[in-house]
C-alpha cells in the first residue's frame, strides 16, 4: 500500500524535528495533500494510527489540507482548474501546460507540545 511508505517517510521527518526539539511529543501534524496526488486520505490516517505508535507522534493529530490542482498554459499564460484531469488550455486549447500545484503531498507544519504553556494553537475540528 503507498499510503503506508508514504506515511514511513512523513514519520521519519516528524521524528526528526521532534528530535530537534528535544523529543517533544507531537501534537499535530499539518500534510499538504494534492488533488492529484493520488493519495487516499483515509489510507493514509489509517496508517499514522498504526505506524505512530511508539514514536513522537503518537496520540497527536494528523491534518489535512487538500491542495486543488492548478495548471498554466505555456502558450497564453492562463493559469486554470483542469477539469476531470483534462490537461488543455481552456482558452487557447494548448496541451503545452505546466502543472503548478496539486501533486504534492508534504508536511507543511509540525505542532510540538509545548511545555511551557500558552500555546497557540487551538485548532480544535471533530
Ligand atoms: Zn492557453
Amino acid at each position: 500500500m503507498h499510503e503506508v511508505s508514504l506515511m514511513k517517510n512523513l514519520l521519519r521527518t516528524v521524528e526528526g524535528a521532534a528530535a530537534r526539539e528535544g523529543g517533544k511529543p507531537v501534537q499535530v501534524i499539518h500534510v499538504r495533500i494534492g488533488e492529484m496526488s493520488g493519495v487516499n486520505t483515509d489510507a493514509l490516517s489509517f496508517a499514522f494510527e498504526v505506524l505512530s505508535k511508539g514514536t513522537s507522534a503518537e496520540g497527536g493529530k494528523l491534518d489535512f489540507e487538500r491542495v486543488p490542482l492548478r495548471a498554466r498554459c505555456r502558450e497564453c499564460g492562463t493559469e486554470f482548474h483542469p477539469e476531470e484531469f483534462v490537461f488543455r488550455c481552456g482558452r487557447c486549447g494548448s496541451p503545452e501546460i505546466d502543472i503548478l500545484s496539486g501533486r504534492e503531498m508534504e508536511v507543511d507544519y509540525i505542532l510540538l507540545e509545548d511545555e511551557s504553556g500558552g500555546g497557540n494553537a487551538c485548532e480544535h475540528e471533530d
